[in-house]
């Protein structure tokens, strides 16, 4: 068992709603260390979802999703000590780089949904309910990790999920009916990405609006064209990913492609493949 006692902490690698991320090093190692304030859940009525972070997390095994070593807490804070990933997240290197390059995104967006279709097809599903860029990591060598199991619930054979969960421009128009919903939640959030990573902004805030809108003023504004799936394509957006994120962003979650078939669409298929 870990004790803070035992380890180093270094500098902070990231912030979220919930937790804080330091380097650390233990007996040698380095990892991550996800700290969150129990106080911090208590208020937000999530209680809860430390604990299912953490089940969820142990029971996966995938090249590409971030690892949980181990955990401990003590009277204030829960602990998740996690692999340490060397590189940076999709939300930093928009930031930067507004847009990637095709090759590039072709090259993340496969592996974002092959990590998917392991979460989607276990014996009982996993939704993450937070696909984003702040929690898509990206190695030095071009790998991707999926991060924040934070939102993560399981989900049995024609069970529904209510729970208003997620991040806004992210959200599915069914959670925002309060319909019940399904994984097909994931595949929505996944459209949204695909639009984001090559347009450099969300399909429903402009970078205007982003500015300019006061936050309640933004969130109808969200609202009304998820609801509406109102899409505003650019004029550089690549022909045949627009045709990709017409097909996955669909207002019935039935009508969404699924994922075997993204990975079939004719975008994904030509890709020159990135020097490791
Ligand atoms: P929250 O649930 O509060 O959003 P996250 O788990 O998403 O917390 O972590 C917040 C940020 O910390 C991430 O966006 C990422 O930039 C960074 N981070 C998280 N885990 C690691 C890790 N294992 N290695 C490096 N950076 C990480
Ligand atoms: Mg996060
Ligand atoms: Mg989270």
């Amino acid at each position: 068992i870990v004790t803070l006692d035992e380890i180093t902490q270094q500098e902070m690698l990231g912030k979220g709603q919930f937790g804080v991320v330091y380097r650390i090093q233990y007996q040698g190692e380095t990892y991550a260390m996800k700290q969150i304030v129990k106080q911090t859940l208590i208020r937000h009525g999530k209680i809860n979802s430390a604990n299912l972070e953490l089940k969820i997390m142990y029971q996966l095994d995938h090249a590409n999703i971030m690892k949980l070593i181990t955990h401990f807490e003590d009277e204030n804070n829960v602990y998740l000590i996690l692999e340490y990933i060397d590189g940076s997240n999709l939300y930093d290197i928009l930031k930067r780089d507004t847009r990637l390059q095709e090759t590039y995104a072709i090259h993340y967006y496969r592996q974002i949904v092959s990590t998917l279709i392991y979460l989607h097809s276990r014996p009982t599903p996993i939704l993450h309910r937070d696909i984003k860029p702040e929690n898509i990591l990206i190695t030095q060598n071009n790998a991707i990790k999926l991060a924040d199991f934070g939102s993560a619930n399981s989900l049995a054979k024609d069970e529904l999920r209510f729970t208003f969960e997620g991040t806004y421009l992210f959200m599915a128009p069914e959670i925002y009916m309060n319909k019940g919903y399904t994984q097909c939640v994931d595949i929505w959030s996944l459209g949204v990405l695909l639009f984001e990573i090559l347009a450099g902004h969300s399909p429903f805030l402009n970078k205007e609006e982003e500015t300019s809108l006061m936050t309640h003023e933004k969130q109808s504004v969200i609202r009304e064209n998820v609801l509406n799936v109102r899409i505003r394509f650019p004029d550089t957006f690549p022909p045949l990913a627009r045709d990709l994120v017409r097909k996955i962003l669909r207002l019935e979650p039935q009508d969404r492609l699924r994922l075997e078939e993204v990975l079939k669409h004719p975008w994904l298929q030509n890709a020159e493949v990135l020097e490791q």
